[in-house]
């Protein structure tokens, strides 16, 4: 096991931020997650589990522990076990450290349906079940069949179900109830041969009707490529040299809101707050998704707005930039500093405490 020792953590991230990790060890197999969290143990050394670095913020002091850079690769294919009164299925059995955007081509390269609309999400495959990625009327929930992951707590593999993960809106075990406790090593994703896409974005329709025309079902790469090019023109997807995308996505969760404080929200503006039902609550009350950027715009937040080194990208009001290279831009503590201000001014006018999105990695 080869163990570096302050390593500059900014390179490592899509956000180009904070500083080193006391201890980092890639971990390129089973054996050497086992052996680095041992030695982590045994010093008494706080663990990160570090994937592609797309959606966390490091803070400046770094992290004054082990950091476990996933590295573990490998891609490959099975027949899903039949469900009666289902189509036949394929499962693909992804590594954790591979690049999701690896596992969306071979999806398309075969015509396999199911995780189309989330092509040009950054990050890797143990990234995916962790905040249950989503965009564009997919959720990685849906496809999840398994989830292999080293159980920090009883110091074993475990297999666990999608129904054991505890999938919901940005959210699972892996980051709410159990953070911390596994290690992902692998994904399995339930695809669906030659499944008609998904297109219930508007957005997504309009795209595709722009690039090929109307008429006529589009393909699940089309719908791939169109989605990738609504992302570029957001800033959403990572282009090297562009300014926009140095960012960690979305910096906070869309709120989901009851009928009441939806009224409370839509009487404190002039115009009605666009909105999408999302199904009932527990308590079986209707709940309204309010998109967070529709806040932060009428909080008084602009595309483009700036606060030191750290701004609003110009292209999507809910993406933080880092508005300079890596190592010289912003700090981990302007950055906070301008998501603080946004989020007492949305608190401010609609009484909405927005939640953030990205990881925050070492004390901030
Ligand atoms: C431009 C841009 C666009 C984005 N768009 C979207 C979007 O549309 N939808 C969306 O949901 N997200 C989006 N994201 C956020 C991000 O890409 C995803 O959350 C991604 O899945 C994170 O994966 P990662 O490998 O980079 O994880 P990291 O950023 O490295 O880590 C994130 C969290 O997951 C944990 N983790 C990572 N790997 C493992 C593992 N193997 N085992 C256990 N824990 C692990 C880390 O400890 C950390 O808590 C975007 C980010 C960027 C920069």
């Amino acid at each position: 096991m080869h163990v570096e020792e302050n390593k500059l953590l900014a390179p490592l991230t899509t956000f180009g931020v904070g500083g080193p990790a006391r201890w980092l060890v890639e971990a390129a197999t089973e054996a050497d997650i086992v052996e680095a969290s041992t030695w982590a143990r045994e010093r008494g050394l706080p663990l990160f589990v570090l994937g592609g670095g797309s959606n966390l913020l490091v803070s400046d002091a770094g992290f004054d522990g082990l950091v476990l850079h996933i590295a573990l690769q490998g891609l490959s294919v099975r027949d899903a076990p039949p469900v009666p009164g289902q189509p036949p299925q394929r499962i693909l059995r992804a590594a954790a450290g591979e690049d999701w955007n690896n596992c969306i081509e071979q999806s398309l390269k075969a015509s396999w349906a199911g995780i189309e609309c989330l092509a040009g999400i950054p990050g890797t495959v143990g990234g995916t079940p962790v905040q249950n990625v989503g965009a564009y009327g997919q959720e990685v929930s849906s496809v999840i069949d398994r989830v292999r992951a080293f159980d920090l707590a009883g110091r074993a593999f475990v297999e666990l179900s999608a129904a054991e993960c505890g999938f919901s809106y940005r959210r699972s075990r892996f980051n709410s109830t159990d953070r911390g406790r596994f290690i992902v090593t692998r994904v399995d994703y339930r695809l669906t041969p030659g499944g008609a896409p998904t297109l219930s974005y508007p957005d997504v329709r309009r795209a595709i009707e722009a690039d090929r025309g109307a008429g006529g079902e589009p393909t699940l790469a089309e719908v791939a490529t169109a989605v990738r090019h609504i992302r570029q023109s957001k800033g959403m997807l990572i282009v090297p040299g562009d300014p926009d995308c140095r960012s960690a996505g979305s910096f906070f969760k869309n709120p989901i809101v009851s009928r009441d404080h939806f009224q409370r929200i839509a009487a404190l503006s002039a115009t009605e707050p666009p909105h999408f039902p999302t199904g009932a609550g527990l308590d079986h009350a209707e709940r309204f998704k309010i998109p967070a950027a529709w806040l932060i715009e009428q909080a008084g937040f602009a595309k483009g707005y700036r606060l030191g080194n750290a701004g609003i990208s110009k292209r999507h009001t809910l993406a933080l930039v880092n508005l300079g290279p890596t190592g010289f831009g912003a700090t981990a503590a302007e950055i906070l500093a301008l998501a603080n201000k946004i989020a007492a001014a949305v608190e401010n006018r609609f009484g909405i405490r927005l939640e953030r999105e990205p990881v925050l990695v070492g004390s901030q």
